[in-house]
């Protein structure tokens, strides 16, 4: 690390707060020791980086140990994350409920929230109105503001301003969801939207079962299609940024299947719950009566009901078909599965690989490896929560008058002004969620 003055000297202490924070943040304890190799730094430079971070209450110190593999053992410091204080709001929009939690740095969830999110299609001021009482509720109970809120949303999040382009089951078309939650609530941190399942690849990149893979898809299946794909340890976003990823709606097969989404022959159509239906022989309308019967099918397939698993299994050539194409385009080192997709590798692999070998027999890396989903439930929260922490990192300041609350605007998602969007990234992040930062604070 070079040292100068001005504005390089803050920007070189604002890298190192963030990459240091960012360490503790993924890989837990650390020692002072470990800090200094990790970011180059004397043993007195990392002293000052923690006394800043353990002011501001983001890490603390702990016991003395004895560091071995020395000539002679030397003590260290071990630093943690301050999860109790050092927190992130994490919010996930369902379609049925919406869920908060607050998750500490270093990635602990504390207890989900669950309300019932009754929406109105193409009308989003009801389901504002419920996300603003959700987030208020939370806010005012915590005692401890966020260090940033992040928000899952099931639909296509343009991450230059995370307005919701469309989010398809709940009826909304360009809603500006963080300008209208930035409106509602009173709070003084970045908030960051983005959609669900690129978060859930972020959280299984992260937290699950992509860890140590830098290159890796994850593919969730149910009444849709939902996917993220992580490229050197980072959420694709694309050109249009946000819009990468949209596995569901990629032409698979002769193209000839109508899709919602005003298309034909998306993947969707051929993988998810309606072609698990048309399998079965049965018509199923509305989110919530497909929704039940989907898992009405899941769980009599994993009774072994025969009916069930062949409505299920028939969706596999599709399936396969989409792996196919996948691989051949980004070569991921791992394939994470989630639902309907995680099910037919349980219960069907050995058909799965013969199909996917028949579209690719020739892959560079050998055989391919497909595992289900580890976060279950969770992936989209914490993946919320992962993009929160990111937007927190990424506007991070120094300084004596820097407090983890004096993170305003540096976050902005909302594009208000005409500030500078560019986004300069303190550290590795690989979130690739709706913020906008303008890095102009000290
Ligand atoms: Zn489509």
């Amino acid at each position: 690390m070079t040292s100068g003055s001005g504005r390089d000297t803050v920007s070189v202490r604002r890298h190192n707060l963030s990459t240091v924070l960012r360490h503790l943040h993924v890989n837990g304890p650390t020692t002072r020791t470990q800090l200094g190799k990790i970011t180059g730094l004397t043993r007195s430079a990392v002293g000052d980086l923690v006394a800043e971070l353990s002011a501001r209450e983001l890490v603390s110190e702990s016991d003395v140990i004895a560091e071995f593999g020395r000539t002679r053992g030397r003590p260290s410091l071990l630093v943690a994350a301050r999860a109790d204080l050092a927190r992130v709001l994490a919010i996930v929009i369902g379609d049925d409920t919406m869920q908060a939690a607050w998750v500490g740095l270093g990635g602990s969830v504390g207890a989900v929230a669950e309300v019932p999110h009754d929406y109105v299609p193409g009308d989003p001021e009801p389901s504002l109105d419920q996300l603003t009482a959700l987030l208020r509720g939370q806010l005012r109970d915590s005692g401890h503001p966020p260090l940033a809120i992040g928000i899952a949303v099931p639909g296509l999040v343009r991450a230059t301003d995370g307005a919701v382009a469309l989010a398809p089951r709940l009826g909304w078309r360009e809603l500006p969801l963080a300008d209208e939650l930035r409106r509602r609530i009173d709070v003084d941190a970045p908030l960051v939207t983005g959609n669900d399942s690129n978060f859930t690849a972020l959280a299984e990149h992260l937290r699950g079962a992509g860890r140590e893979h830098d290159h890796m898809i994850y593919l969730g299946c149910g009444l849709g299609v939902g996917g993220g794909i992580i490229v050197d340890g980072r959420l694709l976003q694309g050109g249009h940024p946000g819009y990468a990823g949209e596995v569901g709606h990629m032409v698979i097969g002769d193209g000839a299947l109508p899709c919602y989404c005003g298309g034909h022959g998306c993947w969707e159509t051929q993988v998810a719950a309606d072609a698990v239906f048309r399998h079965a022989g049965v018509t199923v309308t509305g989110a919530h009566a497909r929704k039940s019967a989907l898992a009405d099918l899941l769980a009599r397939s994993e009774r072994n009901d025969t009916a069930a698993r062949d409505a299920l299994t028939a969706v596999l050539p599709a399936f396969a078909a989409g792996v196919a194409t996948l691989l051949s385009l980004f070569n991921p080192g791992r394939v994470i599965l989630g639902g309907v997709f995680a099910h037919l590798l349980q219960h069907a692999e050995s058909d799965l690989r013969t199909a996917i070998a028949y579209h690719r027999p020739v892959l560079s890396n050998g055989p391919v490896d497909l595992v289900p989903a580890e976060l279950g439930v969770q992936g989209s929260l914490r993946g919320a929560a992962e993009a929160a922490v990111d937007a927190f990192l990424a506007g991070l300041r120094t300084g004596s008058t820097a407090t983890p609350q004096a993170v305003r605007d540096a976050g902005s998602v909302a594009g208000r002004g005409s500030g500078s969007r560019t986004s300069r990234m303190p550290t590795r992040s690989p979130t690739g969620s709706a913020i906008s930062t303008s890095n102009t604070g000290r």
